[in-house]
């Protein structure tokens, strides 16, 4: 009998769950459900509470531990449900005498919270994988928390200060992901470009991407996950000129595109650095492809500040756009600001949606009849380097990295010839 994740949320909680899985196995706890939550949005909250009642419906004997982001905020919230077994803090869900813990003391036991105070953790442990289960790209942990006080953010509270695993640790992990064969790495974390500022000789991002490519030459393909453009230093910006196995593809937190807007954010960027960062990225990798994040609907936006955001996308040249219609988080400065009307959050969230869309289209247009190469994932599908994602309409063993030439698209991805 195997232990089953249900994982919300980022790469990071998706990392973490890997690990946990195991961890979990290895105490003797088979049979358990672990819920990874995430605190991101309401939203995300609610469909962690939904799942957990509906494997409580329907696996009445399972052991829910319950764990992530929410659980580490709000702990007394998910403790109070009959349903659940144990929670544990996103310090604690790494630590395997947690689970050998939780193993010994069955259902009902008086200590079902195991949450510290994750702003006291210093250090990240982080955990050999040897791939990620469903996954043909493996993510890997760089860092974790963040140091950053965004006004509308609750990631902080859920996973401390940032702090940073070696960089020999990395390495020796993506050198056993790549031995296990492994073809793509996606460096995760909550803040990457944080990375190293607690290290000794405080090393910066760049010359971490720079180790992972020197140290492990038989890595086809290395990705970054979301960064803060304004974090990126030199030695990044030398990589992503002059290494092709760095991926062409940087997904920005932009979060907005009016100035006074992401002062009330307490973002560390401009409207100006971000085009600016954008342009610089195409003139030393002209086949960069760009996704963003991007709120709409912060508290106090008006239609012209919000008109900033919408034209962002064709300024940056964005492809990818992640798009959330803003979300009070309990606690946050920014859910103590003026509020933007509910309809209209949603009304922006949908413009930008559209926009998104638009953009998208012009990039699949751009892309007929050029020859790209594709890392196949399950499901006949695969995603170029630049991570826009390709059909294979024959099928196509996952796992492989396949030169083709692009036929056609379908308004959302390319298709193979
Ligand atoms: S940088 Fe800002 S948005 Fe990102 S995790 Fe930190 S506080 Fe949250």
């Amino acid at each position: 009998m195997s232990v089953e994740t249900i994982t919300f949320g980022c790469r990071l909680n998706i990392y973490e769950s890997e690990a946990m899985e195991r961890q979990a196995l290895d105490a003797g706890l088979a049979g358990a459900v672990i819920v990874n939550t995430c605190a991101v949005t309401a939203e995300a909250t609610r469909q962690a509470r939904q799942a957990i009642r509906r494997v409580a419906r329907e696996k009445p004997d399972a052991r829910i531990v319950v764990t992530g982001c929410a659980a580490q905020i709000d702990p007394a919230a998910f403790a109070a449900m009959p349903e659940v077994a144990q929670v544990l803090g996103n310090h604690e869900k790494m630590q395997a005498g947690s689970w050998r813990r939780l193993a010994d003391f069955g259902i009902g036991a008086s200590e079902r919270v195991l949450v510290d105070d994750i702003m006291a953790v210093r250090e990240t442990a982080s955990h050999l994988i040897d791939g990620v289960r469903g996954h043909t790209r493996a993510f890997v942990q760089v860092q974790n928390g963040c140091d950053h006080r965004c006004t509308f953010c609750v990631i902080p509270y859920g996973r401390g200060n940032s702090r940073s695993v070696p960089a020999g640790v990395i390495v020796d992990q993506i050198r056993a992901l790549v031995d296990n064969g492994a073809k793509e790495v996606v460096i995760s974390g909550v803040d990457v470009t944080s990375w190293g500022r607690d290290l000794p000789g405080t090393p910066l991002f760049g010359a971490l991407v720079k180790a992972i490519l020197r140290h492990v030459p038989d890595l086809p393909r290395l990705r970054l996950s979301s960064i803060d453009s304004v974090e990126a230093d030199d030695d990044l910006l030398d990589a992503l000129a002059n290494e092709p196995r760095l991926m062409p593809h940087l997904h920005l937190s932009l979060q907005a595109g009016d100035d006074l807007i992401l002062k009330r954010m307490k973002r560390r960027h401009s409207r100006t650095d971000a085009i600016r960062f954008c342009w610089d990225v195409r003139r030393l990798r002209p086949d960069v492809v760009f996704g963003a994040d991007i709120i709409a609907g912060f508290p106090t936006e008006d239609e012209a500040m919000f008109s900033r955001s919408l034209d962002l996308v064709e300024e940056c040249g964005l492809t990818h756009l992640h798009v959330f219609p803003y979300s009070p988080r309990p606690g946050t400065p920014a859910a103590r600001m003026p509020q933007v009307a509910r309809p209209l959050v949603k009304e922006r969230a949908a413009r930008l949606r559209e926009a998104g869309d638009a953009a998208l289209r012009l990039h699949l247009d751009g892309e007929r009849g050029r020859t790209r190469r594709v890392l196949t994932e399950r499901g006949g599908i695969g995603r170029t380097e630049g991570f826009t994602p390709v059909r294979f309409p024959g099928g196509v063993a996952a796992g492989e990295i396949r030169e083709i030439v692009v036929a056609d698209h379908d308004g959302r991805m390319l298709v193979a010839g």
